[in-house]
């Protein structure tokens, strides 16, 4: 459970679907807000205390047992165990929420003006907290009123952002990304028909919904993915609004909370896909009624494939804290590409996810496991 999320009446462990939000939840916050909130001010010191958060939710939910009062919160790492000013943060919050049902600290930064404004800009596609918090304070705009209204330059990505915004700022279902998912095998095969596609992202982890679509492309020779991804977008042609650029754009779409280091260099696409509504309601059928659904196209050379599986399959939080342990406590350095011992700079190949765990001495997780 998030931190944010422990409500004295729903504190059980949700193995699939924890990382959901509030929608599957009847729960007063998402889980993200205190984390978020650190990352919208930006001020010094904003990525440790984000990461603070995160570390005591992302504890909190996977905690087995449920957490009823102060004394179950004592021995949970970056919470109780950790004796430090910003576990104690968490810690409080977490108490506070045990023993009220929500947090006054989170409520009122939910209920600011800052936070409301930034939660609105930074879902415009394309537009990252620092451009957010420029308009906030620099420009004083707090609503999409004003993004319309103040007569601003954006580019081309954010006004499409704008012009998608209700769309783009829905879920999408699982049932759509299964739909999409078919069309997209379908141009593969077409390309080629030994191209491989498989599912990353939160739908990997067994989300029944999710803020965009994420599919790997690989081919089972090395180098033959080389120039696929021009041909498989040209056949799906008409189904997309936009197709992104083909290199990395990830620093602007990912909302900054991103470190350079953990961007990788595949080829890929940032696209936003025609998703036609009569494609799932044949009442539908002939009318053109459609919505903007984000879909991420990433292509991979067979001899990585599993690192980017494991590099895509996320959570952030999840690859964060892999990475971290790998590098501290093994001395290895692991990417979306491969991994290297930072001693020899011995590369260790690896075919599966399970390998790479292996080489990590780590126990196997899922990807249902990895929702922290
Ligand atoms: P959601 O369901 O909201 O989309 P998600 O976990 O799928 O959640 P994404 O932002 O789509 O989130 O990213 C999926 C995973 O891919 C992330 O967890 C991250 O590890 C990885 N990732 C995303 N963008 C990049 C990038 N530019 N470079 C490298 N890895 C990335
Ligand atoms: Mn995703
Ligand atoms: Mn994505």
């Amino acid at each position: 459970k998030k931190l944010m999320d422990i409500q004295p009446s729903q504190l059980l462990k949700r193995k699939v679907d924890a990382d959901d939000g509030p929608s599957t939840k009847k729960s007063r916050y998402s889980g993200d807000e205190a984390e978020e909130h650190a990352l919208f001010r930006g001020d010094a010191n904003a990525e440790a205390r984000a990461l603070a958060f995160r570390r005591g939710s992302a504890t909190l939910k996977a905690h087995p047992k449920e957490i009823v009062c102060e004394e179950d919160l004592k021995n949970l790492p970056y919470i109780g165990l950790t004796n430090s000013a910003k576990a104690g943060h968490c810690k409080m919050v977490a108490m506070e929420i045990l023993s009220e049902g929500f947090s006054d600290e989170v409520e009122d930064v939910l209920n600011g003006s800052f936070y409301k404004s930034m939660k609105l800009f930074t879902g415009i596609f394309g537009i990252g907290p620092q451009t957010a918090r420029k308009w906030y304070h620099d420009l004083g705009m707090r609503t999409l009123e004003d993004v319309k209204g103040k007569n601003i330059s954006l580019t081309y990505e954010q006004s499409l952002g704008m012009e998608h915004y209700d769309d783009l700022n829905t879920p999408i279902k699982l049932e759509e990304a299964e739909c999409i998912i078919k069309m997209v095998e379908k141009a593969c095969n077409e390309v080629c028909d030994e191209l491989t596609m498989t599912l990353v992202g939160g739908f990997r982890r067994g989300k029944s919904q999710g803020h965009d679509l994420d599919l790997l492309i690989s081919h089972p020779e090395d180098g033959k993915e080389k120039g696929k991804l021009v041909l498989i977008i040209e056949k799906l042609k008409e189904h997309f609004i936009y197709t992104g650029r083909k290199m990395d754009v990830s620093n602007n779409l990912n909302k900054g909370n991103f470190a350079s280091s953990t961007m990788d260099n595949f080829e890929k696409c940032f696209s936003i896909f025609k998703f036609n509504k009569s494609w799932l309601n044949s009442n539908l059928e002939g009318k053109a009624e459609w919505k903007a659904v984000r879909l991420d196209l990433i292509v991979v050379p067979s001899h990585q494939f599993a690192y980017a599986l494991l590099g895509w399959t996320g959570t952030k939080h999840f690859e964060r804290e892999i990475r971290r342990y790998a590098r501290t406590e093994m001395k290895i350095v692991l990417t979306s590409h491969g991994m290297h011992s930072l001693d020899t700079k011995q590369n260790f190949p690896a075919e599966t996810e399970e390998e790479i765990f292996q080489k990590l001495q780590l126990e196997y997780r899922a990807p249902s496991e990895r929702c922290c």
